[in-house]
């Protein structure tokens, strides 16, 4: 496919091979200076780790094209950041800061034609993730890498409206307390396939994962974080060694406090306390926020806000983090990293 034939108002969220990948090879102990190519494909050994033992790491950040047609990136440092705590606990290089946002910079100038366009409300999806290339079948780390990023458009998240969505809780577990939860390591999401079917074919969106200890707190609500909000204004969302730090969460946690005068509190959050919250929600990059309908627990479902329609402090949240993403709202200082566009 060529960027001229993509119809950027029917996008939803899909692979599409783009122009350009930027890649970058550890060999001898050294990234070796990385370039963009045009090959999509890559040849890997048979016999490397990823393949076998799962010695991989990703991420995951959009770039947006703004109203006067300017492309920003939004907190790309904290995704290089959270790579490097990744690599670190599966025993890979970390790759430095600066150049993980200068590749993703890159990667998104290089595709410019795939951007969408402001009015589409979709953005481009940034993903980069660094692979374990070799190995001898002994389960020890690998000596050569390669980090990579690529870049496809991605349609409006909600494109009926930003509507509710229902989670029912799962009796398995995605992590162990002081597993790999808290990295975004690619052998997580292979043990999450078959919760998350189980949820669907129950009839909702996703599952709940409670902590893995003792199943009586919220960890994660499918692969994003939880929030919720008390009648008093109060933005809590679970506190846990196994749940993965969200970029979106930090976010909305900042928001919360510095711009609408919330209390924000991280911390458990009981299973059998969800009447507490009179509105919640699930972040991440994807959606920015999937406003929860309802929870079922052991046959029993709680509603929050309303099935049908988001609650008013997760749609002020919504409308304020996206509109920083798209230029349209000041952006608190560092949240925004601009791409060239020539
Ligand atoms: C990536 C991810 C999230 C969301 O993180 P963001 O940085 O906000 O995109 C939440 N939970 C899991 C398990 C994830 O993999």
């Amino acid at each position: 496919m060529q960027a001229a034939e993509v119809d950027f108002n029917h996008l939803g969220f899909s692979y599409i091979e783009t122009d350009y990948r930027y890649v970058a090879r550890y060999h001898d102990g050294h990234w070796e200076p990385g370039r963009l190519i045009k090959d999509a494909q890559i040849r890997v050994n048979e016999a490397a780790n990823i393949f076998h033992y799962g010695q991989g790491v990703f991420e995951g950040l959009k770039a947006y094209r703004c109203q006067d047609d300017s492309v920003n990136l939004f907190r790309p440092g904290q995704n290089a950041a959270r790579m490097q705590q990744s690599c670190q606990r599966l025993l890979m290089p970390t790759f430095p800061v600066d150049e993980f946002v200068a590749a993703c910079k890159a990667v998104v100038k290089a595709n410019l034609d795939w951007l969408p366009p402001y009015q589409s409300h979709g953005s481009m999806y940034v993903r980069p993730y660094m692979i374990g290339l070799n190995g001898s079948l002994q389960i020890h780390p690998a000596t050569d890498y390669l980090f990579s990023v690529f870049a496809f458009p991605v349609g409006a998240y909600f494109k009926a409206g930003f509507k509710p969505v229902d989670f029912v809780t799962s009796d398995y577990d995605r992590a162990a307390p002081q597993g790999t939860g808290a990295y975004k390591v690619g052998g997580n999401y292979a043990g999450s396939l078959l919760p998350e079917m189980l949820a669907i074919k129950a009839g909702y969106n996703d599952c709940v994962y409670l902590d893995p200890a003792t199943h009586t707190k919220i960890e994660e609500v499918g692969s994003a974080n939880f929030f919720g909000i008390t009648p008093d204004h109060t933005f809590v969302t679970p506190k846990s060694p196994s749940i993965l730090p969200s970029v979106t969460k930090r976010s909305l946690l900042a928001l919360a406090g510095d711009r609408f005068g919330l209390k924000t509190v991280e911390g458990d959050v009981p299973i059998d306390q969800l009447a507490t919250f009179s509105e919640a929600g699930a972040c991440g990059t994807a959606a920015v926020i999937a406003p929860i309908g309802s929870i079922t627990h052991r046959g029993k479902r709680h509603v929050f806000y309303s099935e049908t329609e988001a609650g008013p402090i997760t749609k002020k949240l919504y409308d304020e983090l996206v509109g920083i993403q798209y230029g349209d709202r000041p952006a608190p200082a560092g949240w925004i990293t601009k791409v060239p566009t020539v």
